[in-house]
């Protein structure tokens, strides 16, 4: 049985679908803050936190064999406003659940960790030994729970695998689950809502920063090629190899203005486009070298930017009626 916490999440519903799809069982842990009941199609559910004491309980009833850890709040703005809670709910409720996966022998834990500990990388594409400098509470949560993940493993009797995601992007392609935050901050979702005509238009944070056409530039990586990520790094630490950490990203950055000229060529839509101020905590230019993670695991990304713009276009009309 595999722990999934934050399986009603995001990525963390994407992947809790994979694993049962590739025959494993799983069950899923969640306070539902960010996360939606009905994404839990796959599994088991437990409606908690992982600060919680209670969640011995499911140590207790099931015979975990591995944690894959999303529990998390991930909106970098938020943490710039609510930075306690951040290390809060991103650190301190990880140590709860070390601390139980020590008492219970759980020795394998994958943890969902993000390009945000890189901060504003001295050299792209980034390759995961550069240094760790976050600019904003999200990254610096996530980092120094990386320090203590690496703390634990040289205890021994306890491996993880830290994945740093890119930008997730894109749904299901059966639209089973999909992208739903409240309120939405992430560039694609709200384009597709310009799109829609469910908001007005798009704001563009920036055009001043120091890239080709002023917009920053992020790597996007569709949720499924996470998902087969987590399964590749289970699979790997179940072989018995040590902890290790990677990057995971297409290798291909697009600039904001990219990624709206896209979704308009996908969605056939056309919409207004306003340039406002740069938001706070945003690095330039986040672009993964994923080397790393394909050399050692095998895994290699397998949707481009249209596929990924086009999934979530099917959900976001899916989930609006159109
Ligand atoms: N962005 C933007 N307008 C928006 C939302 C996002 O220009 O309404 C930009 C943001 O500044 C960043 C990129 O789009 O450069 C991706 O932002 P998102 O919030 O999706 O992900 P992040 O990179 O913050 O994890």
């Amino acid at each position: 049985m595999i722990l999934v916490t934050g399986g009603a999440g995001y990525i963390g519903s994407h992947t809790n679908k994979a694993l049962n799809k590739s025959g494993y069982d799983t069950v899923v842990l969640d306070n539902l803050v960010n996360g939606y009941e009905e994404f839990v199609k796959w599994g088991e559910f437990v409606n908690n936190s992982i600060g919680s004491s209670d969640i011995r309980e499911i140590f207790e009833q099931y015979d975990i064999d591995a944690v894959m850890h999303f529990a998390g709040f991930t909106s970098v703005a938020e943490s710039i406003q609510q930075p306690q809670m951040y290390l809060k709910n991103n650190y301190k409720n990880t140590l709860n659940l070390l601390q139980l996966m020590r008492e219970f022998d759980v020795d394998k834990l994958i943890f969902s960790s993000t390009a945000a500990v890189y901060g504003n990388p001295t050299k792209v594409p980034i390759t995961e030994n550069q240094d760790l400098k976050p600019i904003n509470p999200y990254g610096h949560s996530k980092f120094i729970t990386e320090k203590a993940l690496e703390r634990e493993a040289e205890k021994g009797d306890f491996n993880y695998v830290s994945l740093r995601y890119f930008n997730a992007a894109g749904c299901d392609f059966d639209c089973e689950i999909g992208e739903l935050h409240n309120p939405e901050t992430h560039l694609i979702p709200l384009i597709l809502d310009a799109a829609s005509g469910i908001r007005d238009n798009i704001s563009i944070y920036g055009d001043d920063y120091d890239t080709p056409d002023g917009t920053c530039i992020r790597d996007y990586i569709h949720v499924n090629d996470l998902a087969d990520a987590h399964i590749k790094a289970y699979e790997y630490l179940k072989e018995g190899n040590d902890s290790d950490v990677f990057n995971l990203g297409n290798g291909q950055g697009y600039s904001v203005k990219e990624v709206i000229d896209t979704s308009k060529k996908v969605t056939g839509k056309d919409f207004s486009v306003n340039i406002g101020n740069r938001r706070e905590g945003d690095p330039e230019i986040l672009v993964a070298d994923s080397s790393k993670i394909k050399d050692k695991l095998g895994w290699k990304p397998k949707h481009d930017l249209e596929t990924i713009i086009d999934s979530a276009w099917n959900w976001h009309k899916k989930i609006n009626g159109i």
